[in-house]
């Protein structure tokens, strides 16, 4: 699913959700949450798993990784050895 339309689910499930006004506060902050990692997903910061493929790092995920004293990726889904995305990295900073 692309990131545009991930959104745009979210919304629509939230919008059903507070029609329905069912478990109404508990769902909208599942829902929060949800947002919150996507809005982060757009940081720039996303792994290329063997499995996975592309994987985008939460901004917390990203930076928890970066101060392992390791000096490998791995995916936030599976775990496998991964490769961090340059490309990615690089269209969101410019490349510094
Ligand atoms: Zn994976």
């Amino acid at each position: 699913m692309s990131f545009e339309s991930e959104v745009i689910s979210i919304i629509e499930d939230l919008i059903k959700e507070i029609a329905l006004h069912h478990a109404f506060k508990a769902n909208v902050a599942d829902r929060i949450r949800q947002l919150r990692d996507l809005i982060d997903a757009v940081t720039g910061y996303a792994i290329d798993c063997p499995k996975c493929n592309t994987v985008h790092l939460s901004k917390e995920e990203y930076f928890r990784q970066v101060s392992q004293p390791d000096d490998r990726w791995e995916c936030p889904k599976c775990g496998a050895i991964s490769d961090f995305n340059d490309e990615i990295y690089e269209s969101k900073f410019g490349g510094l």
